[in-house]
C-alpha cells in the first residue's frame, strides 16, 4: 500500500514539475479539487481527445459531433431527474469535522468483508490446488456463508434505506456496524443528510428577475435536447449517433485524489440512438468497442475489467464501467449505460414538443432508445500518464525516469537538438525544425550536455530526439535516439518525417482497435 501511495505522489509531483497539471489559483493556496493544465498537460489532453473523435465521428459514417452550450434551461435538469435526484447523502465527524460520503462509508464496510471471506476462498484454493471446487466451497464453509450473507444484509439495507430516502436508517446502520472515521477512528456523527451536487448560478442583470441556472453535471442533455435538430438538418437515420466533448461540474463531497474526482472536469460522451428493442445488441457492441480503443493505447490488458451494474440508475436498463487499474487500484474510467427512452420521453413531455422519429422502413413514428458511452477526459489522462511513467535502472547501474506515453498522445513528438552550441549546429537544427513543425510539435533544446537533454525529454515522454553533430554538416545525417529502448540510428536527415509519422500517426494506433 505504501509503495502505491509513494507512485501517487510521484505521479502528482512529476506532472506539476514537468509542466502538466498545477493546482488552481496556486498562488491563493490552490482551491480544492480543481486543476489547470498546463504547457505539455494541454497538449496531451488535446491528444486523448483527439484520438476519442476521430474514433468516434470521422471513422463513423452515422456519428456527428455537437459542442452545446454549458449552460441550458433550468428545466432540463427538473425533467433529466438531476433536480430531485443527483444526491449523494453526506455525513460529517463531529471531531474530525471531516466530511464523508454517508453510502460509500457503509459500501467500504461491506467491501472489508466481502475480502474476508475471499481470503478465506483464496486459502481454501492454495491448499486443495486443482481439486478445489468454489462454487461448493461458497455454499458449505460456514465462515464464508456467514460472511457473504453479512455483506449481502447491509448492501440490501442500504438500497433499500436509500431507495425510500430514509437517511436516519442509513446513520443507524453506520452506528450499528461501528464504522469509524477511516483516518481518526472518531465515531461521532453527525446526522446524515442529502446533498445535491449541481453548482447553482444565476443569469440576469438585477436580483429579482434574475433566473436560477445550473452548470451542467453531464454534457448528455445537450445531446438530448439537440437530437431532433441533428437528426433532421443532418438527415440522418436510426441507428445514429452524437458524439460531444465538454466541461461538466459537480459539487462533489469528497475530492482527494487528484484529477480523478474533480469539480470542473471533460466528458467526451456519444450518445447512439437506436430502434425500441434494438438497444441491447447495441449495448454488447459499444461495450465491445469501447474496450478495444482503450485497448489499442498499449497500457497492458491487465489493467481494464468490465464491472456491471447490479444496482441500476433510473434511467437504465444495463450498463457497465470500464474500470481501470489506477495507482489507487481499480476505479472507472468509463461508463456504457442502455438509457431507454427515458430522457427524450422526459424532454417531450417537460417540453410539450414531440422528440420523435419518423422511421421510413417501419412507416411509424417512435422515440429512439439511447445507448451511451460516457469517458472522463481527465481520468484517461491519469490513467495514461501514471501508467506510463517508470523509473528504470540502466545497465551502468544509474536510473532514469522515463515517460512512455503511447508515442501518438505525447505532446512533443521530437526534440532536435544540437551537439554543441556552434560550428553551425544550432542553425542547421533550427532548419530541421523549419521542415518537421508543419507536421508534428517539435522542441529545440541547446542547454547543458546532450545526455541530460535526452534525460529531460524522457521525463516529458519525447518518443524521439534527434541530434545534429560535425557529420551532420558533411553527409545530411543526423542519429535519432529512441525514448523507450534508448536505441540510436543514423539517419539522413530526408528520413526523418517518414520515421516519425510512422510512430505517431493516429491512423497506425486507431488500427489496431
Ligand atoms: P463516480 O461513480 O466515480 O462518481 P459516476 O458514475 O458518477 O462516477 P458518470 O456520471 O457515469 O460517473 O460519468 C461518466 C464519466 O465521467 C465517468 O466514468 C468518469 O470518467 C467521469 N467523471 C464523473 N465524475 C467525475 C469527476 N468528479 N471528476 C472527473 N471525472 C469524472
Amino acid at each position: 500500500m505504501a509503495k502505491q501511495e509513494d507512485l501517487f505522489k510521484n505521479v502528482v509531483s512529476h506532472a506539476k514539475e514537468y509542466g502538466f497539471i498545477f493546482p488552481s489559483s496556486e498562488v491563493y493556496d490552490g482551491l480544492s479539487a480543481v486543476y489547470d493544465y498546463a504547457q505539455n498537460g494541454v497538449e496531451l489532453k488535446k491528444n486523448i481527445r483527439e484520438y476519442w473523435w476521430k474514433s468516434m465521428v470521422q471513422m463513423n459514417e452515422n456519428i456527428v459531433g455537437l459542442d452545446a452550450a454549458i449552460l441550458m434551461h433550468p428545466t432540463t435538469w427538473k425533467a433529466s431527474g438531476h433536480v430531485d435526484a443527483f444526491n449523494d447523502p453526506l455525513i460529517d465527524n463531529k471531531d474530525s469535522k471531516k466530511r464523508y460520503r454517508a453510502d460509500v462509508l457503509v459500501e467500504d464496510h461491506a467491501e472489508k468483508i466481502h475480502q474476508k471471506a475471499q481470503k478465506e476462498i483464496d486459502k481454501a484454493k492454495a491448499r486443495f490446488g486443482d481439486a478445489f471446487n468454489e462454487q461448493e466451497f461458497v455454499t458449505t464453509n460456514a465462515r464464508v456463508i456467514e460472511y457473504l450473507a453479512k455483506e449481502k444484509e447491509i448492501r440490501e439495507r442500504l438500497g433499500r434505506s436509500l431507495g425510500n430516502g430514509d437517511l436516519a436508517d442509513v446513520k443507524a446502520l453506520i452506528e450499528e456496524l461501528e464504522i469509524a472515521d477511516p483516518e481518526t477512528g472518531s465515531k461521532n456523527w453527525t446526522e446524515v443528510k442529502q446533498f445535491n451536487l449541481m453548482f447553482g448560478t444565476k443569469l440576469g442583470a438585477s436580483a429579482e428577475n434574475a433566473m436560477d441556472l445550473y452548470l451542467r453535471p453531464e454534457t448528455a442533455q445537450g445531446i438530448f435536447v439537440n437530437f431532433l435538430n441533428v437528426q433532421k438538418s443532418g438527415r440522418m437515420k436510426v441507428p445514429f449517433g452524437i458524439a460531444q466533448t465538454g466541461k461538466a461540474f459537480r459539487n462533489e463531497i469528497v475530492a482527494r485524489q487528484f484529477i480523478f474526482r474533480m469539480r470542473e472536469f471533460e466528458q467526451m460522451e456519444m450518445q447512439f440512438f437506436v430502434r425500441p428493442g434494438e438497444e441491447m445488441k447495441s449495448y454488447e457492441y459499444w461495450k465491445e468497442t469501447r474496450l478495444k480503443w482503450h485497448l489499442s493505447l498499449g497500457l497492458g490488458k491487465e489493467n481494464y475489467r468490465f464491472h456491471d451494474h447490479e444496482k441500476l440508475a433510473h434511467y437504465a436498463n444495463a450498463a457497465a464501467d470500464i474500470e481501470f487499474n489506477f495507482p489507487f487500484g481499480f476505479k472507472e474510467l468509463e461508463g456504457i449505460h442502455s438509457r431507454t427512452d427515458f430522457d427524450l420521453k422526459a424532454h417531450e413531455e417537460y417540453s410539450g414538443r414531440k422528440l420523435q422519429y419518423f422511421d421510413p422502413e417501419l412507416n411509424e413514428n417512435y422515440v429512439p432508445y439511447v445507448v451511451e458511452t460516457s469517458v472522463g477526459l481527465d481520468r484517461m489522462f491519469l490513467a495514461v500518464f501514471a501508467t506510463s511513467l517508470k523509473e528504470e535502472t540502466l545497465e551502468d547501474g544509474s536510473t532514469r525516469t522515463v515517460l512512455k506515453l503511447p508515442a501518438v498522445l505525447a505532446p512533443t513528438k521530437a526534440a532536435v537538438l544540437p551537439l554543441v552550441k556552434k560550428d553551425g549546429l544550432p542553425e542547421v537544427s533550427r532548419k530541421i525544425i523549419e521542415d518537421l513543425k508543419w507536421d508534428f510539435n517539435v522542441a529545440y533544446d541547446e542547454k547543458d550536455a546532450v545526455g541530460r537533454r535526452y534525460r529531460r525529454q524522457d521525463a516529458l515522454g519525447t518518443p524521439f530526439c534527434i541530434t545534429v553533430d560535425h557529420q551532420t554538416l558533411e553527409d545530411e545525417t543526423v542519429t535519432i535516439r529512441h525514448r523507450d529502448t534508448m536505441k540510436q540510428d543514423r539517419v539522413k536527415i530526408t528520413e526523418l518525417k517518414g520515421i516519425i509519422e510512422n510512430e505517431v500517426s493516429m491512423k497506425n494506433w486507431l488500427m489496431k482497435m
